[in-house]
């Protein structure tokens, strides 16, 4: 029997309309670096995204599922683009700036865009590359920046605030199907090509109202959410379609990244909520112990894309600012766990539950798999790889026109993601990560984790950031390399590093190779990036003692 249930199709665009009337007089605000930031209410961004779908459709002739990328900050035109381009049927393909220029015109030339929306301060960085994006015809500017690279190129330029002066508020917007494409991003390519990952409308809609449940990041229109991650990394962990939804009022910082802006717009703007990696938190940390600002509003803070060290949770708990770790992906629209602890517990008994991973949340179904592709138990100390579905994660990459990829390392044949991260989840369903599975240590037969002896490290007074990969050794086959960035300052020396370490990690897993460097390298959004710290270890690069 089918149930008598209406049929209403879940979209981006009843979010848009839902957003721009009930939550109407909500706020994004965007950091200018002028004394007055830029705000603009719900209400006006909706008449714009109207604006926006107008101009594209009528002047530029975007069409059907055509791409439209943006190459932009955060900011309130990206939040325009992130509602117009999905409600009119098209797909919005967000740009990694970061990027280096090879992949960002694989990526377009792969997703075939029409149009690129770029911000004026990111010129610089497109204009080289448009003689190699056959795809694009049309170029569209906003914000300040020279535009003086774009005179003579093949595409047609616009000034984003003259194609939408004087266009209509209104648009008729098309019933859409929920299951049809939204938005796509591609995994950062660490790994071969770059993968595409394309949103649907439902999952959209349904990881919007997970991300608001209050056992994950529950804003309401009475917060602020402080969008540091950035809107071109898997949609800035899905805050400004969720945002939209409730009326949580958005505080753009655009390019304004550094910690010291940062910590002003903290302290101007009372945000009470923020999301960004852990990265972003370290910088902001030695900022605000330098010359001290008021971060206090942050009631609830999201940390993730990246292991959180516990000692960074501990510090930010004496500022009153509650870092709250998720665990997530590209291909999981990103929420795939949040530590939010079980109701009842007192402070010190939460304290292990925060600094796991977090748990799953009802619209992601976990199992872990051994090597040989059994399943483990929850028992907490079974450890295997992750492997993850649901309604918000993704079954295939796009493989261009007709047709999808189902790498065999990426997708099981009954239909599960696997993430490549290995761990272990407790009986109540806490997942902790101790690894990725290309970074895991193998020494002689047992498993070493690079994450668990990188938190104990940070989390000594003298040591600012540290990062341990495998390294190829003849008796064991694989040991740790510590490579560590010292604070202003420091005085401790390897061996007291490594007796430090004694205290919290077995004996037989301390590193036998250190080297202090200057930063440890990050890729493109801010993550370690442990493949470079290999290389140059192989390369010969590092200036390593052994004890
Ligand atoms: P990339 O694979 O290019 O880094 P993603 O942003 O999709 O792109 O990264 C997803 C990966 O980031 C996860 O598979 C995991 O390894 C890592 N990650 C994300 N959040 C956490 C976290 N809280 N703790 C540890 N690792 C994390």
């Amino acid at each position: 029997m089918l149930s008598t249930m209406q049929d209403v199709p879940l979209t981006v665009t009843r979010i848009l309309t839902h957003g721009m009337t009930i939550h109407g007089r909500s706020q994004v605000t965007t950091w200018t670096g002028e004394p007055e930031p830029h705000r603009r209410s719900f209400a006006e961004i909706g008449g714009r995204a109207a604006q926006l779908a107008n101009a594209l459709r009528d002047e530029l002739g975007v069409d059907g599922d055509q791409r439209v990328a943006t190459l932009c900050w955060n900011n309130a035109e990206h939040v325009e683009a992130y509602l117009a381009i999905p409600s009119m049927g098209a797909v919005l393909h967000t740009l990694n700036l970061r990027l280096p220029a090879e992949q960002l015109a694989w990526i377009v030339n792969h997703a075939d865009d029409k149009v690129v929306i770029a911000n004026g301060s990111l010129l610089p960085l497109l204009v080289p590359l448009l003689p190699h994006l056959p795809s694009i015809e049309h170029v569209v500017v906003s914000g300040p920046g020279d535009r003086s690279g774009l005179s003579g190129i093949a595409p047609r330029v616009h000034e984003y605030e003259e194609l939408l002066a004087g266009r209509p508020t209104t648009y008729d917007w098309p019933e859409l199907d929920e299951r049809q494409a939204a938005a796509m991003c591609y995994t950062s390519g660490t790994t071969g090509d770059p993968k595409g990952v394309v949103y649907s409308h439902r999952s959209i809609y349904l990881h919007s109202m997970q991300v608001n449940m209050t056992e994950s990041m529950g804003l309401t229109d009475r917060d602020t959410t402080l969008m540091v991650v950035p809107q071109f990394h898997v949609n800035a962990w899905g805050l400004p379609h969720a945002a939209f939804m409730t009326g949580v009022n958005m505080l753009m910082p655009d390019r304004f990244l550094q910690p010291a802006p940062l910590a002003d717009m903290i302290e101007r703007e009372k945000p009470t909520h923020a999301a960004a990696v852990p990265t972003i938190w370290h910088g902001l940390l030695a900022e605000v112990t330098a010359n001290p600002r008021d971060l206090s509003s942050l009631a609830n803070v999201t940390i993730g894309g990246a292991a959180c060290p516990p000692s960074l949770m501990e510090a930010y708990d004496k500022l009153g600012v509650r870092l709250c770790h998720a665990w997530g992906m590209t291909e999981t629209s990103p929420l795939g766990t949040m530590a939010n602890p079980p109701a009842g517990l007192s402070e010190e008994e939460q304290w292990p539950y925060r600094i796991t991973q977090g748990r799953f949340p009802a619209g992601v179904e976990a199992r872990l798999a051994g090597t040989a592709g059994e399943h483990l138990p929850w028992d907490g100390t079974s450890a295997g790889e992750l492997e993850v579905r649901g309604p918000w994660i993704a079954g295939a990459y796009y493989g261009g026109p007709g047709g999808d990829l189902r790498p065999e390392d990426k997708f099981t044949e009954d239909g599960w993601l696997k993430t490549g991260d290995v761990g272990v989840i407790s009986a109540d369903g806490f997942l902790t990560l101790t690894d990725r599975a290309k970074d895991v240590i193998k020494s002689g037969g047992e498993w070493i984790s690079s994450v668990d002896l990188e938190n104990a490290l940070m989390a000594h007074p003298d040591v600012a950031e540290a990062a341990v990969v495998a390294v190829p050794d003849e008796k064991w086959g694989e040991r740790p390399l510590a490579t560590v960035v010292l604070k202003e300052g420091a005085t401790a020396d390897y061996a007291a590093l490594r007796e430090f370490l004694a205290q919290s990690v077995a004996r037989w897993q301390l590193p036998e190779r250190w080297s202090v460097i200057p930063a440890v390298p990050k890729t493109s959004v801010g993550k370690f990036d442990k493949k470079v710290i290999r290389r140059q270890y192989a390369d010969g690069e590092l200036d390593v003692t052994q004890l």
